[in-house]
């Protein structure tokens, strides 16, 4: 789960980790409200869930009246990497005079939590560890103890050369460290972490992502949830028993068996075709799981073709066939579907589906080759 920027700099100074004077608009007007109580100059800035937003002109330094309404109206209403901003933070500018980067991730490589910090702040991280991999600092924390004191103060002397800076530095990190594991993030950046003008440090942006699955016990963070579109279908997806994932290809996937939806994504890779989702419809046989997971992927204007891969155990291939034919009767489906069926009951699931004009093949490589070839042939 993601939150937006003003969200995450609101956890931030709940710990005491210093953030700009800012206030939250939907409105030009209240922009301009926002600036007579803060005084100008301001930054205004999009709240949107992607990064990249100075990049896009979605943060815009405003001197005068007229800069913050110009800013404002450009501003609102602006579409960035396909989120509209509705929302824009109107924060009191602050100068300085270096950006830094610092964020906490979890490294799968160490299975740690890993604290990251650069010299190389204000620019998209991805473009640092691409072009400059060697000016990213990585810390490796240890789960039982915690980033202890000297280590944060390791850290600090990375970054800075001044002792007080150390020493406010090392003190900031161990409250991002709280932050991130209280909340149980999976990522908590601060990107740029500045040294202002009157030589101290101030977080000017704030990124926090967390772990979908530690939400259950984080009621506060929960409550800070706006769902993307794509978030709306997976929840949506849970709620009716589906664990779905929207990815970027056209190849809708309907699979019994989260293991088996991972090697059917694979085969249509080796195949040379883009699955569009991950989908697990579970080990039962309601055939009106298959009716809402055919809902899922013709929802996603992407999906050129469907592959049906079932494995039968517990789920009865015919009690699927079942399934697909209610769909096809209730819905109106006009894109190809290719199905393979193997396990408890295939035999008699595949006399079913000899009524419809599905084509159904015996394994998975060839399920993958046809959907792959279908899905070139729909336009
Ligand atoms: P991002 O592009 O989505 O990461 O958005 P940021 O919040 O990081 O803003 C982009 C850049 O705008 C920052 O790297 C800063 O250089 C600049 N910026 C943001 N806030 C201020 C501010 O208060 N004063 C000044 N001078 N620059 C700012
Ligand atoms: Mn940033």
């Amino acid at each position: 789960m993601k939150i937006h920027e003003y969200q995450a700099k609101q956890i931030f100074a709940d710990y005491e980790i210093p953030v700009s004077d800012e206030i939250l608009c939907q409105s030009v007007e209240d922009v301009e409200k926002a600036a007579d109580k803060l005084g100008l100059p301001v930054v205004v800035k999009a709240q949107v869930l992607a990064g990249g937003r100075g990049k896009a002109g979605g943060v815009k330094l405003a001197k005068t009246k007229e800069e913050l309404v110009d800013a404002a109206n450009q501003i609102l209403g602006m579409d960035i990497k396909g989120y509209t901003v509705e929302k824009v933070l109107t924060a009191k500018a602050i100068s300085f005079t270096d950006e830094f980067y610092v964020g906490l991730t979890i490294d799968r490589n160490t299975k740690s939590v890993v604290f990251m910090a650069s010299a190389e702040g204000g620019v998209e991280i991805e473009e640092v560890a691409k072009d400059n991999p060697d000016a990213i600092h990585k810390f490796v924390i240890d789960a039982e103890i915690g980033l202890m004191p000297f280590q944060a103060r390791q850290i600090a002397f990375k970054l800075f050369d001044d002792i007080k800076l150390v020493r406010q530095g090392a003190d900031l990190f161990e409250k991002l460290y709280r932050v991130f594991m209280d909340t149980d993030a999976s990522l908590a950046e601060i990107n740029p972490l500045v040294i202002t003008a009157d030589g101290n440090l101030m977080a000017l942006d704030g990124k926090m992502n967390f772990d979908d699955n530690a939400l259950f016990r984080q009621s506060e963070i929960l409550e800070m949830r706006e769902p993307t579109e794509d978030e709306k279908t997976e929840i949506e997806a849970k709620e009716k028993g589906l664990s779905f994932i929207k990815l970027d290809g056209n190849i809708g996937c309907m699979v019994n068996g989260a293991g088996l939806a991972m090697a059917t994504m694979d085969i249509i890779k080796i195949y040379g075709g883009e699955p569009a989702n991950f989908l697990d419809i579970g080990g039962s046989s309601n055939p009106q799981k298959v009716i809402d997971a055919m809902n899922l992927l013709l929802a996603d204007k992407n999906v050129k073709a469907v592959m049906i891969n079932i494995f039968g155990g517990i789920t009865r291939c015919d009690d699927v066939a079942k399934g697909i034919i209610s769909a096809l009767e209730q819905m109106n489906i006009n894109i190809p579907i290719v199905v393979r069926l193997s396990g408890t009951n295939a035999a008699e699931g595949l006399e079913i589906l000899k009524k419809t004009n599905l084509v159904t093949v015996a394994s998975m490589g060839e399920a993958a080759e046809k959907a792959i070839e279908m899905a070139s042939q729909t336009v």
